[in-house]
């Protein structure tokens, strides 16, 4: 263990950089040293409109004054407010938050289960989702995500999940059977290596939901609040998820989380059937108004599609003859770089030079700069990165 870990009373869960970032603004982040970061993970796909975004921080400033927490036993009418915002811009009727993405697929889980017990009395309970996936850690959203790593240790997990090859359609359809009750999956998934769903395969499992009584969940835990370049993913796939989940970007760095769903599921979460104590207080939800009224009021999502293009079309011209480089991908500001080998080294230097990133998987460098970033930023940050990859070049 290092010295700063031994020192610590934490749990030492977490594998964290030598780096004490003490302050933020936009796309730039300060240590504790004085040191300067272009921010290019945004606190892994948080604060989507930068660090401390105005709008946000003055909604949360005026609530403080006025009211922290009250209960769900009780009307609370920044949450109203914020559920409205998010049904007139989304496919979906209801709205219900909680206080993380974890716990927002943990309640997708439990409302497709008791929509098939319940309200289409199919007994259904079974949720198919994808190699590769991240759905979250707690026993039941870990046990949906499609990677082993993060079971290791946890056993026994509940029943009731089944992993499929993503774009594989026959193996997709070899796993539905009379106990399925959804299907649930990343449009583009993002920790696993950020490998966008092929449109044919979305628009497949759509087909296939409706065919056999399925509801279609999409985690957009990641993808939502702009970041793949609209509002939410699948409006880019001409799909219509009956289930879909929020956090991440859903407060710009409040901890928020939301469920989302279509009426006919949302029957199935009657009066006290599902609850959080913390869900959708006035302060998390004064936070999520401002957020998606700014995103919104201030064409934030298509910023982020005119960016993200500029910065696939760069990293392509600056990296992709590279050697070590085997594929730039993306969508919108959710942005891979996919390397021949592991890229540990290579997001350390970066740290060095100013570059904050994160890792994809291995060998995937993710990029998830902040919505508003401006084309000076992205040349900078790719300027920083070609600088990285010609160095190991040169050291081949
Ligand atoms: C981060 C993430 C989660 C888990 O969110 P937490 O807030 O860490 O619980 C779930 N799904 C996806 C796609 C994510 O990116």
């Amino acid at each position: 263990m290092s010295e700063q870990a031994n020192a610590s009373s934490l749990f030492q869960n977490y594998a964290r950089y030598p780096i004490t970032l003490v302050k933020g603004e936009g796309s730039w982040l300060w240590d504790d040293r004085g040191n300067k970061y272009l921010d290019f993970m945004c606190g892994i796909a948080v604060t989507n409109l930068g660090h401390a975004p105005k709008p946000v921080k003055d909604a949360l400033v005026k609530q403080l004054d006025e009211l922290w927490h009250v209960s769900n036993l009780y009307h609370i009418p920044n949450q109203e407010a914020a559920a409205k915002l998010l049904t007139d811009n989304s496919c979906a009727d209801r709205v219900f938050f909680c206080n993380s993405g974890a716990e927002a697929n943990e309640a997708a889980i439990k409302i497709a289960r008791r929509y098939q017990q319940k309200v289409a009395a199919s007994g259904r309970y079974e949720i198919i989702t994808f190699q590769k996936s991240f759905h979250g850690r707690t026993l039941a959203t870990l046990t949906a995500t499609g990677q082993d790593k993060v079971k290791d240790g946890f056993l026994p997990l509940p029943e009731g999940f089944v992993h499929v090859e993503l774009n594989d359609a026959q193996a997709l359809e070899a796993a539905i059977n009379e106990r399925t009750a959804a299907i649930m999956l990343e449009l583009v998934v993002a920790e696993g290596g950020v490998y966008p769903v092929e449109p044919a395969f979305a628009a497949h499992i759509a087909a296939l939901c409706k065919q056999h009584g399925l509801l279609l969940i999409v985690d957009e835990i990641q993808t939502g609040m702009g970041r793949t370049g609209t509002l939410f993913a699948y409006e880019q796939y001409g799909i219509e998820p009956d289930v879909f989940t929020l956090a991440k970007g859903l407060g710009s760095g409040f901890p928020v989380g939301a469920m989302l769903a279509k009426e006919y599921v949302a029957e199935a979460f009657s009066a006290g059937t599902h609850g959080s104590t913390f869900g959708g207080t006035p302060i998390a939800t004064a936070a999520v108004k401002a957020t998606i009224e700014t995103i919104v009021g201030e064409g934030v999502a298509a910023k982020a599609a005119e960016a993200g293009a500029y910065l696939v079309q760069q990293l392509k011209e600056k990296l992709g003859g590279h050697p070590l480089v085997i594929d730039i991908r993306g969508k919108g500001l959710l942005v891979g770089i996919e390397c021949a080998q592991p890229i540990g080294e290579l997001i350390t230097e970066g740290q060095k030079r100013g570059l904050l990133t994160v890792s994809a998987g291995p060998n995937v460098i993710r990029l998830l700069p902040s919505l508003l970033v401006s084309k000076e930023e992205i040349d900078q940050a790719v300027s920083i990165l070609a600088g990285i990859f010609a160095d190991r070049t040169a050291a081949v």
